[in-house]
């Protein structure tokens, strides 16, 4: 297959180097030029040529832009497939553009971080066609060890921005109840014993426990390095809360996650930082 890749960043350089061990791949990027992958000169000149071309790009707004330039160079019937975290609304459009176009789409985030993308074990999300789901799935096996496809397009990022919200509201309660677990006298081991085997039990809090020397090893070991930065906690929250208006969905719990990720990030001492770091967040204060 040939493939196109645009966005060669944290996350789309090892995934376009995974890939290249298999296929042949061309890249592009405005900023980046990893010296691992062969570069085209522009956007349009990866797309002209591939039968999938790849974008692992920051926002929809970029992804817009891209999408603009690479759909009038694909050849019929190739696919742009994209694994960015962007609002539902862009991914939408975006397929809808492909479509007119006579191409296929499909929008499939990641979870999994910059460790997953190097060792090829990302989870992917997908919504689009079932047929181009189909054809895309050998390289969702090359750069992931897990593809959902959860419907037509837009659903990927409707299931991550779903998935993260829970996340972040889970990452906050998990925090506060080890700070009101202190304040009580209750020692951290006895809390993570009880918690971790009983109904309060949560992925943040089993597997990637926010308190120092508790539970396996997780950021909170290494001084709260991430890991899965609060800042990328925080534009997953904004994408929650923006499809959360535009579908008229009640969401509180996410609103206030978002809030406090907001405040976390963009006033306090948050910014790349894990997003567990809530945790000495939390010890800092008192109910004032
Ligand atoms: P990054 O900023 O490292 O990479 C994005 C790349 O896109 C940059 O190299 C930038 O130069 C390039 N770019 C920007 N505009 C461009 C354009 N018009 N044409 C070509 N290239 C352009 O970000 P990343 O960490 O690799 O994340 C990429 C996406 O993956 C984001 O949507 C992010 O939310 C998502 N994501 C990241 C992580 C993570 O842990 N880093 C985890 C899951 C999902």
């Amino acid at each position: 297959m040939k493939i196109g890749f645009i966005g060669l960043g944290n996350m789309g350089a090892p995934m376009a180097e995974n890939l290249a061990k298999e296929h042949e791949v061309i890249g592009f990027d405005t900023v980046a030029k990893p010296d691992r992958i062969t570069l085209a000169s522009s956007a349009a000149d990866v797309a002209k040529e591939a039968d999938v071309v790849i974008t692992m790009l920051p926002n929809g707004e970029i992804l817009r832009t891209v999408a603009d330039e690479i759909h009038p160079a694909m050849k019929p019937s190739a696919i742009h497939l994209d694994c960015s975290t962007v609002d539902v609304d862009s991914a939408r459009a975006v397929a809808a553009q492909a479509e007119a176009h006579n191409l296929m789409a499909i929008d499939a985030p990641v979870s999994g971080g910059i460790g997953g993308a190097q060792a090829g074990t990302l989870t992917f999300m997908a919504g689009g066609a079932d047929e181009a789901f189909a054809r895309v799935k050998p390289l969702f096996d090359i750069m992931g060890q897990k593809a959902v496809h959860c419907g037509p397009a837009g659903n990927g990022q409707a299931a991550k921005i779903c998935n993260n919200m829970i996340l972040g509201v889970t990452m906050i309660a998990t925090c506060e109840a080890f700070v009101l677990a202190d304040k009580l006298g209750l020692d951290r081991q006895a809390m993570f014993d009880v918690v971790s085997t009983s109904s309060g039990y949560s992925w943040t809090m089993n597997a990637y426990c926010p308190a120092p020397g508790i539970g396996p090893q997780s950021p909170a070991d290494n001084d709260y390095q991430p890991g899965f930065a609060a800042d990328l906690m925080l534009k997953d929250l904004n994408l929650a809360q923006m499809a959360a208006e535009t579908a008229d969905a009640d969401t509180p719990m996410g609103q206030a996650a978002r809030d406090l990720y907001a405040q976390f990030v963009e006033q306090e001492e948050g910014a790349g930082r894990d997003f567990s770091a809530m945790l000495p967040r939390f010890e800092k204060r008192g109910r004032g």
